[in-house]
């Protein structure tokens, strides 16, 4: 009765942090769970997004989702606006969640800036639509990186309010006493947080204007080692034990790089590199990146080359969706009090 569901939204820029902090664990997760991957075309257009970029965008996450090793035939690949469950539920979603709660989210604090009243509504909305992506399958594990903390809690408190205020109506249709089960999140790893490569304080993100602060899953061995060699350090050399770590975020940030990477702890990073300078660290890890990255960017070049059976691939997994989606989301209209006629 495990259903693994996660996003990742075709915003650009695909990083370091989007594959070690999730899509790596998706592949991961194939072996012990019943998988769905989205990618998330629909939370991308929170914040304008170009129309024939984005389309491509879409089909940069399926061939990243695909050539990091996600089988699409085993579990489902598919992009969210193919399935109007999503959008369906997200509404009754919305008349479920209080104002106060979305007022509480940090992601809408930083990504709205100073001019909140400019944002748009779907970017406030935004963590209901989410709770409609992942409760729309029933799906109970949810891998995502430490930024989606806050927003998994939300959809827990979403599920659970949507239980207690038609607690009869759903057992009137045959539901029993929880009609939602609650989302467990699963923020595990080395790398549940990459940072920045400017600024050790903020996380590695799409949507950060400077280039230098990420490495893109696109960018090719010269690049990577480029920026890593001008990633931001300290003075100091590196510890020779974890602990040694704390207070130096720009430090930590390139060990735990060098470990999620490597499948090694910390310490063990620590143990052949503490005590050296930083210089022959970043040399080794930017060789290592390039060496776990290119055959991902080589073969996700060439899946892009041909767009028709990427947009297959998100036929078939669509389909396959709204077949589950579309009876929890007849039984969410039953329950809420709807009239249907299908
Ligand atoms: P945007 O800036 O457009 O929000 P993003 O980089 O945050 O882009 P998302 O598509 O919002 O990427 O997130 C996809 C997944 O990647 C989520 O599970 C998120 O938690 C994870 N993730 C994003 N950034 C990082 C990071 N720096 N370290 C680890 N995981 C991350
Ligand atoms: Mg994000």
């Amino acid at each position: 009765k495990n259903r693994v569901f996660s996003g990742v939204q075709p915003t650009g820029n695909l990083h370091l942090g989007n594959y070690l902090g999730a899509i790596q664990r998706f592949v991961e997760m194939q072996k012990t769970h019943d998988c769905i991957f989205c990618v998330v075309d629909m939370h991308a257009v929170t914040v304008w997004q170009d129309p024939h970029e984005l389309k491509n965008q879409i089909r940069e996450v399926t061939a990243a989702f695909l050539a990091a090793g996600i089988d699409p035939k085993a579990h489902i690949v598919f992009n969210q606006s193919q399935v109007a469950e999503h959008a369906e539920l997200a509404w009754i979603f919305n008349c479920v969640a209080r104002m106060g709660w979305l007022n509480r989210m940090t992601q809408f604090k930083e990504k709205a800036g100073k001019d909140r009243e400019a944002a748009s509504v779907g970017l406030f909305a935004y963590p209901n639509l989410m709770a409609a992506d992942i409760l729309a399958y029933h799906a109970t594990h949810v891998p995502v990186g430490e930024d989606q903390k806050q927003h998994l809690e939300l959809a827990r408190d979403i599920a659970q309010k949507f239980n207690n205020d038609f607690a009869e109506s759903i057992a009137a249709h045959g539901f029993g006493d929880a009609f939602f089960p609650l989302p467990e999140p699963l923020i595990q790893g080395p790398a549940t947080r990459i940072m920045s490569l400017r600024d050790g304080t903020k996380k590695m993100s799409k949507s950060d204007p400077s280039d230098l602060s990420r490495i893109n899953m696109t960018d090719d061995a010269d690049t990577i080692a480029a920026k890593i060699r001008k990633a931001k350090t300290d003075p100091e050399p590196l510890p020779s034990e974890a602990k040694g770590l704390e207070g130096r975020p720009e430090a930590d940030n390139l060990v735990s790089i060098f470990a999620a990477l490597s499948g090694r702890t910390p310490a063990e990073v620590l143990g052949e590199f503490g005590g050296g300078p930083f210089s022959t660290f970043k040399t080794a890890l930017a060789d290592l990146t390039v060496a776990r990255v290119a055959p991902v960017t080589a073969e996700m070049q060439r899946l892009i080359a041909d767009p028709g059976h990427i947009d297959a691939v998100l036929a078939d997994g669509s389909a396959r969706a709204r077949a589950i989606a579309t009876p929890i989301m007849d039984a969410v209209k039953d329950v809420v009090g709807f009239i249907r006629s299908r």
